[in-house]
């Protein structure tokens, strides 16, 4: 037996979550937005399995160039960006829509000579101050990107908001209105909307939405759970009991002596720590599943281990244990290690197996 992580992958989770985001969207196209390894999915597997998506969201080129060159020819838009003339040049050349997102873009992109027009998307900062051309600089820059020769016309429209996951929070409505005031009645198509739009904002959906984290089945709200929308985990994270030790009243447990039992117990450790990816700022107390049932995580977590209480359970050594995906949602796992499931996604070390299912 093997006592290492295995990272499961539901692809068929993965169809049935673009299903329930294009039933939520459905006047609109879909980018899945893939970035930072299809957010620790892998991204060749995961672009190869949503094949019948209508394009892809990437961060950086070389994402998009690792997807070109495994054959996958779909529409990809770069959402930062290139940022040099060869990158221009290549994105050209491998047919990537480009997001414009400030005056210095505009200026390269503007006197450089491509071998084609690209697509471009020029990104209005409504709100989020991240990237994005000012209100005050968009119609200027607009011109400019409608004279050159190196943009396919019309121009498309993208923006980004920054509270889309809290569904009382004023500040879509104004980021909404401030993108569509901007781009009123002028041609070329139209993004706004990352997950918890798409999930939660009808009036911004546009031409095209760009989920990320709901696809691989994470609830983006603010404090939600994946099953509110009928979403479903795509990756488990499972790995096995290593050893379990009787401890007596008040022992402690692991580094720090951080966790100390009430009542005699028996400690399960579990092969998976930080260096596979399991957050070590996740508390006592947190979620393990062993054999389908809940159990508490007790004291710190170790790079290679860590240590859960399971009482007089009848635990045994190679037992299956869930750190999150089926039956455990990645949502809860994230709050008691005070950060997003996002982050989790994204942490998965190359340590860990990866296994991809129908
Ligand atoms: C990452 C990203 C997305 C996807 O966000 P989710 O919250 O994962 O859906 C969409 N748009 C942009 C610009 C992004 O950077």
């Amino acid at each position: 037996m093997r006592f290492s992580p295995v990272a499961q992958i539901r692809l068929g989770a993965l169809q049935h979550n673009l299903a329930r985001l294009r039933q939520a969207a459905p006047n609109s196209k879909v980018f899945a937005v893939l970035k930072a390894n299809a957010y620790g999915h892998g991204l060749i597997p995961i672009a190869e399995a949503l094949s019948g998506v209508d394009g892809f969201g990437l961060a950086r080129i070389e994402e998009a160039l690792a997807l070109r060159s495994h054959g996958i020819d779909a529409r990809v838009l770069l959402l930062e960006g290139v940022f040099s003339d060869t990158d221009f040049e290549q994105a050209a050349a491998h047919h990537l829509d480009v997001v414009v997102h400030d005056a210095s873009q505009v200026e390269l992109l503007c006197q450089l000579k491509l071998s084609k027009p690209l697509k471009v998307w020029l990104k209005v900062d409504s709100g989020m101050h991240r990237l994005g051309v000012q209100p005050h600089e968009f119609a200027a820059l607009y011109q400019q990107l409608s004279q050159c020769d190196n943009v396919c016309q019309p121009i498309n429209f993208i923006t980004h908001f920054a509270v889309a996951d809290e569904l009382e929070n004023p500040q879509t409505v104004k980021q909404i209105q401030c993108f569509n005031q901007l781009t009123e009645g002028l041609p070329g198509e139209r993004t706004l909307c990352n997950s918890a739009g798409a999930l939660g904002w009808p009036a911004a959906h546009g031409d095209w939405i760009r989920p990320g984290l709901a696809l691989f089945g994470g609830n983006p709200m603010v404090g939600g759970r994946a099953p509110q929308y009928g979403l479903e985990p795509v990756m488990t994270m499972r790995s096995k009991v290593l050893a379990v030790r009787h401890l007596s009243a008040a022992e402690p447990v692991g580094y720090g002596q951080s966790w100390r039992s009430n009542n005699a117990t028996k400690i399960a450790v579990i092969a998976m720590g930080y260096g596979d990816g399991y957050p070590r700022h996740a508390v006592s107390g947190t979620p393990v599943l062993i054999n389908g049932q809940r159990f508490p995580l007790a004291g710190r977590v170790s790079m290679d281990m860590l240590t859960v209480d399971v009482g007089d359970a009848d635990i045994q050594v190679g037992d299956d244990v869930v750190l999150w995906g089926e039956g455990l949602g990645i949502e809860e796992i994230a709050e008691c290690a005070s950060t997003i499931p996002y982050e989790l996604l994204c942490s998965t070390t190359a340590r860990v197996t990866y296994q991809y299912l129908d």
